[in-house]
């Protein structure tokens, strides 16, 4: 049993925390009772505390953090997801290994208090299963640091990736737990063709879906709507996601709310990163539809882009600023994104801080969750299941990442 004292609480109540065998057995207001210290107990001394954060979509397998610097070379003629996908093949072979990297990555992840993440890794006819076997090695040796989800991801496309169904079969197989997809128009010109793989396959395996979905306007709506229908079709409620969904950023105020609506009748959620300058999902519309949206670092220094620094909390920030969100029900929503409605489109058990909920979380100054939003403040200590894992960003020494990395 391991007691923490004076917990400031989400609704600004200050209370002690006991926690067993790594969930919370009782949460009871401050006793401010010294002799509770000298028996072992934690003094947060007032800190925030909040159930560790959900990194939603990252690629653990494509990251240089912690590698060289990779310059960004942009498209030659507009965003195009073919000629990223090549940058990023000259940049891998010359990357370190790719165990290291994802290494780094999780540790920046756990670092800044995620303890729970959906990771795409690249399935295709070039590099075959190499990636998910890595990760799913890494994995392993970070259990009991980390939750992680792993996503069969077509980077190269399925129909025009040929040997690529056969593959994702064979990647969730072995262990990933989800099937991923990539803009089944634009870069298979085949909506319905890689639907099917993708569903197809979610049926056979019993797997959730997480489909990348690039494709802007009137497109991207259509193929929206084709995976809402899907999903009600196979009573998928809750274990889809449509990661990006840039499309909901750039199309009508009428169609948004038919859009809306949709997504929330067939349980289909949305992953945004709040991208750079471009459309994304109007977070506030669809979260009065009914919609879960999430969220995710997605490129941490990749071919991408050179940006991310695995902080869910400057994340919310950033889905805040590029929201225009002020009011304090309004930063309260963007956190929600990157915690609670990030669980539940993982469709994680025993996430939040409630007597029975496992006690992974992290405490900071803050006066409150707006404040936490707005600051950010990188002093913070992350705690799994109730023990101290990181301190400021830096996963603490006590438990034994040497012993982790050699392994
Ligand atoms: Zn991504």
């Amino acid at each position: 049993m391991q007691q923490f004292l004076n917990a400031k609480l989400a609704d600004g109540s200050l209370a002690d925390l006991t926690v067993t065998d790594g969930r919370f057995s009782a949460i009871a207001p401050a006793a401010n009772n010294p002799a509770s210290l000298g028996a072992g107990a934690i003094d947060l001394a007032g800190q925030l505390v909040l159930p560790a954060f959900v990194e939603g979509h990252i690629h653990l397998d494509t990251s240089f953090y912690g590698d060289a610097w990779r310059p960004h070379i942009p498209c030659t003629n507009g965003f195009d997801v073919r000629e990223r996908v090549a940058f990023q093949m000259q940049n891998l072979e010359q990357a370190a290994p790719m165990e290291e990297r994802a290494r780094n990555q999780l540790e920046l992840c756990i670092g800044n208090g995620s303890l729970a993440m959906r990771s795409h890794v690249m399935v295709d006819a070039a590099v075959g299963l190499k990636h998910v076997e890595t990760i799913l090695a890494v994995r392993e040796k970070y259990r009991d640091l980390i939750d992680i989800q792993l996503v069969a991801f077509p980077q190269s496309g399925i129909l025009s990736s040929p040997g690529t169904a056969e593959l994702l079969d064979e990647a969730l197989r072995l262990g990933c737990d989800l099937i991923g997809g990539l803009d089944p128009a634009s870069f298979d010109r085949d909506v319905k063709g890689h639907l099917d793989v993708v569903f197809g396959l979610a049926e056979k395996r019993g797997a959730p879906v997480d489909i990348h979905l690039h494709d802007g306007g009137t497109l991207g709506l259509f193929e929206i709507e084709e995976i809402c229908a899907r999903t009600k079709a196979l009573g998928m409620g809750g274990k889809v996601a449509v990661s990006h969904a840039y499309a909901l950023g750039d199309i009508s105020a009428e169609a948004l709310a038919k859009a809306g609506e949709m997504l929330a009748a067939s349980g289909v959620s949305i992953m945004t990163n709040a991208p750079g300058n471009h459309p994304f999902p109007p977070v506030a519309a669809l979260r009065k539809a009914g919609v879960t949206v999430f969220a995710g670092s997605d490129n941490i220094r990749d071919s991408w882009w050179p940006y991310g620094d695995g902080d869910m909390l400057n994340r919310a920030k950033m889905i805040g600023y590029r929201s225009g969100f002020y009011e304090d029900s309004e930063l309260e929503a963007a956190y929600d994104v990157v915690s609670h409605a990030g669980a539940r489109a993982l469709g994680l058990e025993g996430y939040g801080i409630a007597v029975g909920t496992k006690a992974d979380f992290v405490a900071l100054r803050a006066e409150h969750v707006p404040e936490a939003v707005v600051a950010v403040p990188k002093e913070r200590t992350v705690y799994r299941a109730g023990r101290e894992v990181a301190r400021n960003g830096e996963v603490v020494d006590s438990v034994g990442l040497t012993g982790l990395r050699s392994a």
